[in-house]
């Protein structure tokens, strides 16, 4: 029930990913159709259900261009966590978020001054600025936008054939 699900907009836009229990709540609630299905099936008191891959949502709705919240976990997503200034893949519970230019020196917590960093080279760069610790930023960080979000899709969709027309792959 946590595979995911890619969402739809009625224009057949991709514009998210869920988890299949929320998309069969909006499939039983006649806000989306499903547009692919697995083989699979769920059970519920009186009947069965195929397990949706892709939804559709019935209504068009309006997304806002930046409408990702800067959190931790997308900060991490964004920067697939890889540490920003080795280079290297860790798992969340290894990676920290840096501020690119310190707290203390007016760096802002925004999606242009976070970057998901190791604790090594976050203890490394202490309170200086990357130029400073000789570190070099592997990308420049930026907010997510539609183009960021499809390459994300396209990352969590990998295994399921399905999504592929969708996101033009
Ligand atoms: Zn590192």
């Amino acid at each position: 029930m946590q595979e995911p699900v890619l969402v739809l907009n009625a224009t057949y836009e991709p514009i998210n990913v869920t988890a299949v229990r929320r998309a069969m709540v909006l499939l039983l609630k006649g806000v989306a159709q499903a547009e692919e299905m697995h083989s699979s099936e769920v059970h519920s008191a009186a009947h069965a259900h195929r397990v949706p891959s892709v939804i559709r949502l019935l209504a068009y709705r309006h997304i806002p261009q930046q409408s990702r919240a800067l959190s931790r976990k997308n900060i991490l997503l964004r920067d697939r966590n890889t540490c920003q200034f080795c280079g290297r893949i860790f798992p969340s519970s290894e990676l920290t978020l840096d501020h690119v230019v310190p707290r203390s020196r007016g760096g802002r917590s925004s999606w242009e001054n976070l970057v998901a960093c190791c604790y090594r080279c976050n203890n490394s760069k202490g309170d200086r600025t990357p130029e400073e610790a000789g570190f070099k930023l592997a990308r420049r960080p930026r907010p997510f936008t539609l183009h960021t979000s499809r390459q994300l899709m396209r990352l969590i969709g990998h295994r399921d054939e399905r999504w592929r027309k969708y996101l033009f792959y």
